[in-house]
């Protein structure tokens, strides 16, 4: 019991430190010595916990820099990987086969971002960050209509991946179905110098571009990429926190109602009527509604870092001892935390006072506020930084063709009716994130309109240690991609399911 009650303190300290700081920004994934480079992703472990080694690495800042260094890796026959600035993928995409390789860094490759506002699209450097991005054409009054809920990505990084936001809407809810332009820098012939840039644009050259928008860095360094945006918007949030009877039904009529809608279910927390889901109402607002409001979702945001050594020893100490019971108290605080905070909604850019959240496009899309840095709070950071040994751990993401949701859906209801607290590890996080994104005309994208599923749950610190009901995360995996048709995120998940 006083286990539990230190527990629940824990946590309640680690969420209201997040609630107003900036931290220590990320390290930079890429470190080098003399006997090479190594390359790492945000979370500072790969799906197989190998380290990932080559040979060297270089920063161009320029296009013209940039066809030099594919060229030098042309001429001496190297093979080579793009790493970025933030290395947000979490399978093991951005480490080139080889240690004799070469890396070509976007990190300093970030400076031109050029807005043609009468053909209302955006071209920038591919190294640029998304939140850089968001707020220059925000500053132009202009918006970009989807991108991930994470900040922490390179326009060049996200769309390789097909990253996505929420929408069956307009071009939907992939940002690669917004690209309508990619310089790519490809290696040549000696004749053409080694490299050479291939312009790519939409309406004249539709196949490559379907080729080259998701393609994982295998087709070469993508220098620029050229975005649709719109006049900006304006966008009304308010999280219903209400039962998830029928959800498996009202998934469809929601997502095409609710323009940057998404659900999350709690399977093991029960409201009156049933179990929790929180329904994302999210659309437009006319521009002549008033609003400052600003999504600083609280899984992004700053933690102290004792804090987040704090919660992963816990739950830690929880695991060994198998108690699922103090697992189950975790998630009920934690859900009861976000109910509180609006989930890190806030009305005037500092509180949440109560719904509806009305703001710009810019500001309510994507997050990720622990990412930048303050001189004066060096204690805080992402509570997943590996620097700090604070959180870890997995994240399942499944793509499901329309049609074949509703079956998965209530297979995992099916499940969790069986021992509902086996759920909890999932809750403690965020539950199960759905989302909605349109069929793709992208090789690599979704050929039909689909339903996203993400789910995080603990990960140990070695290979070997099983997790506490890891059968029931398993069984998720497996219905997913073996059962019901589900494709992968091609920057998440656990390696085997790669191999469903
Ligand atoms: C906390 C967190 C939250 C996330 N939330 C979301 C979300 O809401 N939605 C979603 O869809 N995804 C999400 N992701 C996943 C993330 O969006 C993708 O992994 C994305 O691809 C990372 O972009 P990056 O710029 O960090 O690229 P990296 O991770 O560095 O690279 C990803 C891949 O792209 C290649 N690449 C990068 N730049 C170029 C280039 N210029 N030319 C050619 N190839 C290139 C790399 O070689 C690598 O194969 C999240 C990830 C994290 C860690």
């Amino acid at each position: 019991m006083r286990f539990s009650n230190t527990l629940l303190l824990l946590i309640l300290c680690f969420l209201v430190i997040t609630w107003t700081v900036r931290s220590v920004p990320p390290q930079l994934p890429v470190q080098c010595d003399q006997t090479g480079c190594t390359v790492s992703n945000t979370y500072g472990v790969w799906p197989d916990r190998t380290n990932c080694k080559a040979a060297k690495v270089a920063y161009p800042t320029t296009e013209e820099e940039l066809i030099k260094a594919v060229a030098y890796a042309s001429e001496h026959n190297l093979k080579v990987k793009t790493v970025t600035k933030f290395s947000s993928t979490i399978a093991k995409l951005a480490c080139p086969s080889g240690s004799d390789a070469m890396l070509i860094s976007t990190s300093k490759y970030n400076s031109v971002i050029e807005i043609e506002p009468e053909r209302l699209t955006i071209k920038a450097d591919s190294g640029v960050s998304l939140r850089e991005l968001i707020d220059k054409v925000e500053a132009a009054g202009f918006s970009i209509r989807m991108s991930p809920y994470w900040e922490g990505v390179s326009i060049g990084g996200l769309i390789s991946t097909g990253s996505h936001g929420s929408s069956w809407s307009g071009r939907g809810g992939s940002v690669h179905d917004h690209v309508v332009g990619i310089n790519l820098v490809v290696p040549a012939t000696s004749s053409e110098g080694y490299a050479k840039v291939v312009s790519i644009e939409e309406g004249r050259d539709d196949e490559l571009l379907n080729a080259v928008k998701v393609s994982l860095g295998v087709l070469g360094v993508i220098s620029k990429v050229k975005l649709s945006i719109e006049k900006a918007i304006k966008r009304s949030i308010t999280y219903n926190f209400t039962s998830d009877v029928a959800l498996e039904v009202m998934f469809m009529e929601y997502g095409k109602n609710f323009e940057f809608g998404d659900i999350r279910p709690h399977p093991l927390v029960r409201a009156s009527n049933g179990n929790t889901a929180v329904y994302r109402y999210d659309h437009r607002s006319p521009d002549d509604v008033s609003g400052n409001g600003v999504n600083d979702f609280i899984g992004f945001q700053s933690n102290a870092i004792l804090i987040s050594k704090g919660v992963r020893a816990l739950e830690k100490a929880l695991e060994t001892s198998k108690s699922e019971n103090g697992k189950c108290k975790t998630a009920d605080a934690t859900l009861a935390y976000k109910k509180l905070t609006g989930k890190g909604l806030k009305n005037n850019g500092l509180f949440f006072t109560g719904y509806p959240v009305i703001g710009t496009q810019g500001k309510l899309q994507s997050s990720g506020s622990c990412l930048y840095s303050s001189s004066f709070r060096i204690d805080l950071s992402c509570s997943w930084d590996p620097r700090y040994n604070g959180l870890s751990f997995y994240e399942t993401t499944a793509i499901f063709p329309v049609s074949r949701f509703r079956d998965f859906f209530l297979d995992v209801k099916k499940l969790r009716d069986l021992k509902p607290e086996r759920f909890c590890g999932i809750d403690i996080y965020n539950g199960i994130l759905i989302r909605f994104i349109k069929g793709s005309k992208a090789y690599l994208g979704q050929t039909e309109d689909s339903v996203v599923i993400d789910f995080n749950y603990y990960r140990a610190d070695d290979a070997l240690t099983p997790r506490l009901i890891q059968d029931v995360m398993e069984e998720m995996e497996q219905m997913a991609f073996v059962k019901d048709g589900a494709k992968p995120h091609w920057g998440k998940n656990r390696k085997v399911v790669s191999l469903a």
